[in-house]
């Protein structure tokens, strides 16, 4: 496939790429909307096939044409067709948010002839990271609103996180395939227990529940899939996520906000920057600590 592209003029290549980005978005978008309709039925325990797409409101099954990702609810301006009743700004968001996810992964992992070549891996990890973004879109989302991480998208995903660990060894930066499974299995225990442990000590000392035993469950699927290493970032990364939106919610006024958004979303959150830049915001740390040791 690269070959192929590269062999191509560049203009063609040019227009091939385009096409690819736009595809990309729309898959996006679609599959957004789709999150939406998981992150809504998942938790109280509905059919997300069945029954189709409704107004919550007045119960009006929503016709296809009305049920464009984004554009719908821009054309409708966030009203319900039939009823007029509200829809939700959130949805348009998570579909906006998932587009532009499926883009940065697509970006990094496919389309070397164009866009410079980011990350030497398996283009076939574009699907695998796709499916994971999404997850972390579900299951932060669903956090916010229900105060759980459902255990199906990380003791779910752990087993998928070890299997594909053997099959692309380059995920952690290795070459055979049991390198990559033993780094996958440490990564595992280490965010598992790491979290946990944390956790442990931060009840003693705050003499309350400090974190959700599902936030350490999901640090876990995360050491899986990028190693240990992945997990201090992203425990340091989302601890700072936490303090900087409490700074602003406290001085937006909003501080009662701060205490009702749960610590998944920022964990989420962090897995996803350490997904995008994590290896090269830590060469950049390497780089400043290395020459003040000597
Ligand atoms: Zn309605």
């Amino acid at each position: 496939m690269n070959e192929w592209l590269i062999g191509l003029p560049e203009d063609q290549a040019v227009f091939v790429a385009r096409v690819a980005i736009a595809f990309v978005v729309c898959l996006g978008a679609v599959i957004g909307s789709f999150l939406n309709v998981c992150i809504y039925r998942i938790p109280i325990g509905q059919s997300i096939g069945k029954p189709r797409s409704h107004c919550p409101s007045c119960g009006r099954m929503i016709p296809w044409y009305l049920n464009v990702p984004v554009l719908s609810w821009l054309i409708l301006r966030g009203r319900c067709a039939n009823c007029k009743a509200p829809i939700s700004v959130r949805y348009p968001i998570i579909e906006t948010l998932t587009a532009m996810l499926f883009l940065m992964v697509f970006q990094m992992w496919g389309n070397p002839a164009i866009f410079g070549l980011v990350r030497l891996q398996e283009p076939l990890l574009i699907p695998v990271y796709w499916a994971f973004a999404a997850t972390i879109v579900v299951n932060s989302a669903i956090d916010i609103d229900h105060g759980i991480l459902l255990d199906r998208f990380s003791l779910g995903a752990m087993p998928i996180a070890l299997a594909l660990s053997g099959f692309f060894p380059g995920m952690h930066g290795e070459s055979v395939w049991t390198q990559g499974l033993i780094d996958s299995a440490v990564g595992l225990v280490g965010g598992f227990a790491g979290l946990w442990i944390i956790g442990l000590i931060g009840s003693l000392v705050f003499r309350k529940e400090a974190m959700g035993f599902g936030d350490v469950k999901w640090m876990g699927l995360f050491g899986a899939l990028f190693g240990w290493q992945a997990c201090v970032f992203i425990l340091i990364c989302a601890s700072l996520l936490g303090a900087v939106a409490g700074l602003v919610l406290l001085l937006s006024r909003k501080a009662a906000l701060c205490s009702a958004i749960p610590f998944g979303p920022y964990l989420g959150a962090s897995a996803l920057i350490w997904l995008f830049w994590g290896p090269r915001l830590l060469d950049w740390y390497v780089s400043l600590i290395v020459p003040a040791a000597l």
